[in-house]
């Protein structure tokens, strides 16, 4: 992932209506940002401008991106001694020695000479010696070759103009533009150097978007060519909650988004008073409001929003970094930390999840790197780990093992029907009995699924009989119900989680899971939407797990609501023919509801 430069050059202000992804509201410049793929010019998918230069002219430019990357990379030294520790200081100072060393830089001008281009001869030396560090008979120096790979990728970035997605160099808070980030990109980002997040792809459900509201950085997606219309540097402006995006914003209109953001943190502070209250009706039932969650940390900011339970950790982002899949010991410490974490409190551990919108490098082993035709109706999560044996039985002994540190419940994603189910459950008993055979103990532990491909929502009844809990997942489920892509911005009209279709199969799902009395939460980011609470609890919903920071505002409401209210809410919410007339009805019922609450 780089930066890139564009020529034009937008001059005033001007307003662009995207869709949001993310609430909040940040300012900042403009940080753009493209995948290049450090390859050879014959071999690359979209290869640079090719230049007709001279070898002096080339040496020149090489020497210039040479330059740039001592720069960044004394930068990141300098900063990271403070943030990030010594050692990770050390790495870049290792990595500056190595821009001079005469086999890199003296190789690369060799070539040039020959008349090979800059950007080829870095690929081209690169390569050659990462190669010969790999060969060598000393560990620690054949690790160095993962460094030798990233001083040639910053060079070669540097020659084409772009930058890199370390942000520890920025002075403040960028806006980062881009065409598309991936999940594991987003998780790598921090609301320290990053003021907002626009792109042009990704819908309100992609992984980027929960992600990027986990970290709570205010996103927008859905406007198109955004390298004409975005220069590096540019004043940016993003309003995360309308989906507003101003570029160059005059004076009034940053101060105008500095206001809002203070309102929003007013607000913000307000909420956190509520923080040891509990999540009751005022009729005195007890909804649990639990935190979603990607790393075993995010624990941390579920307790502090006053969130009551895990109700999804997306594990496979633990599979994300690392070119192999983590494996049992260091699952093992991942889950025990969350359980920890959650001090005894419910948490709910769903086993991998790749595919999608979730490419997972460390997979590419197993899978290939072939991109799928739908990957969303693809190979993906459970259906990998049942033909992946090994795969699975690694994280299912982690996963039990970890059992006794907290209240672990384990949850299947993807289930289509009770196969899906049954060989799930298989797998996982057969990891207990190997544990039990080793004379690891293992407690009892809840195993439940997510509710996300339709047709589970219909055979709900069936599968209340052979899990212990249903956890809701909109997100799948509206794409899969509606046959609306989540990651496609141009379909976000037609994917509505207020759709009456949608809303049918929650029902189905309540009523299976009431039938067999076993426990009914959601996952998706419906759980968190407001308008759509008081619709849930009508259902039957006793968990709503949503992105941590939206605890506190979910807390409020709930505690404004009775269960008698909300049943009658459901019951005419569910008459409605149009997503449209739902939403309508639900803003006005939840407007009426909260017609106290001076800041919603
Ligand atoms: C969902 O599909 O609603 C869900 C919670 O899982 P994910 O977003 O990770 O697909
Ligand atoms: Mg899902």
């Amino acid at each position: 992932m780089d930066l890139q430069k564009t020529s034009s050059r937008p001059t005033g202000s001007r307003t662009l209506r995207g869709i949001p992804l993310s609430p909040g509201y940040g300012v900042g410049p403009a940080r753009i940002y493209r995948t290049v793929s450090f390859a050879l010019s014959s071999e690359a998918e979209m290869p640079g401008p090719s230049r007709d230069e001279s070898p002096e002219t080339a040496v020149m430019r090489f020497r210039k991106a040479l330059a740039a990357s001592r720069e960044q990379l004394l930068q990141l030294q300098a900063q990271s001694t403070a943030t990030l520790g010594q050692e990770k200081a050390a790495v870049f100072a290792a990595q500056n020695l190595m821009l001079d060393d005469p086999m890199l830089s003296g190789g690369v001008e060799e070539l040039l000479h020959k008349g090979t281009s800059p950007e080829d001869a870095v690929v081209l030396k690169t390569r050659e010696i990462k190669t010969l560090f790999e060969s060598l008979p000393d560990p620690y120096l054949r690790e160095r070759a993962a460094d030798v790979e990233d001083v040639g990728r910053r060079i070669f970035r540097n020659l084409l103009g772009v930058g890199t997605l370390d942000l520890e160099d920025v002075g403040e808070p960028v806006i980062l533009v881009a065409e598309d980030l991936t999940p594991s990109d987003t998780a790598a980002l921090s609301s320290k150097t990053v003021a907002g997040i626009l792109t042009e792809r990704g819908g309100p459900t992609s992984h980027t978007a929960i992600i990027a509201k986990a970290l709570e950085i205010p996103a927008v997606s859905g406007i198109g060519n955004l390298s004409d219309l975005i220069e590096e540097g540019l004043p940016v402006a993003l309003d995360g909650e309308r989906g507003d995006v101003v570029l160059a914003p005059s004076a009034e209109e940053t101060a105008r988004f500095a206001a809002l953001r203070e309102k929003r943190l007013h607000t913000a502070r307000q909420l956190a008073t509520l923080r040891d209250l509990p999540a009751i009706t005022l009729d005195g039932v007890e909804i649990g409001l639990w935190g979603n969650i990607a790393k075993p940390e995010g624990t941390e900011k579920v307790l502090s929003y006053g969130g009551t339970g895990v109700g999804l950790f997306r594990t496979e982002f633990l599979y994300m970094s690392g070119d192999t899949p983590p494996g049992e010991e260091e699952q093992l410490a991942a889950y025990v930390k969350a359980l920890e974490g959650m001090k005894g409190m419910p948490t709910v551990i769903r086993t991998l999840d790749a595919g999608g919108d979730k490419e997972v490098p460390s997979l590419r082993g197993i899978l290939g790197d072939k991109p799928e035709m739908n990957p969303f109706l693809g190979y993906r999560a459970l259906r990998i780990c049942l033909d992946e044996k090994d795969l699975f039985r690694t994280q299912l002994r982690a996963l039990l093992r970890a059992a006794p540190s907290g209240d672990l419940r384990i949850m299947f994603p993807m289930v289509a029907g009770l196969e899906d189910l049954r060989s799930a459950r298989k797998a996982l008993d057969q990891a207990r009995s190997e544990l039990e055979a080793e004379g690891i103990a293992v407690p009892p532990v809840k195993v439940g699924i997510m509710i996300e491909i339709p047709a589970a929502a219909a055979m709900a009844p069936l599968l209340a009989a052979e899990a212990d809990f249903f956890s809701v997942g909109t997100n799948d489920l509206t794409q899969y119900t509606l046959a609306a892509d989540r990651m496609n911005a141009r379909v976000t009209r037609w994917y509505d989680s207020f759709h009456p279709g949608v809303l049918q199969l929650l029902r189905l799902t309540a009523e299976g899971a009431g039938k067999r009395n076993i426990e009914l939460g959601m996952c998706g980011e419906m759980a968190g939407d407001l308008d759509a609470i008081p619709l849930l609890l009508g259902l039957g919903f006793q968990e709503l797990s949503m992105t941590p920071s939206q605890i506190p505002w979910a807390k409020r409401l709930v505690r404004t609501l009775s269960i008698e209210v909300c049943r009658d809410i459901a019951g005419k919410a569910l008459s409605f023919g149009t997503a449209a007339e739902v939403r309508t009805y639900l803003q006005e019922r939840r407007a009426a509801l909260t017609a106290n609450f001076a800041d919603e």
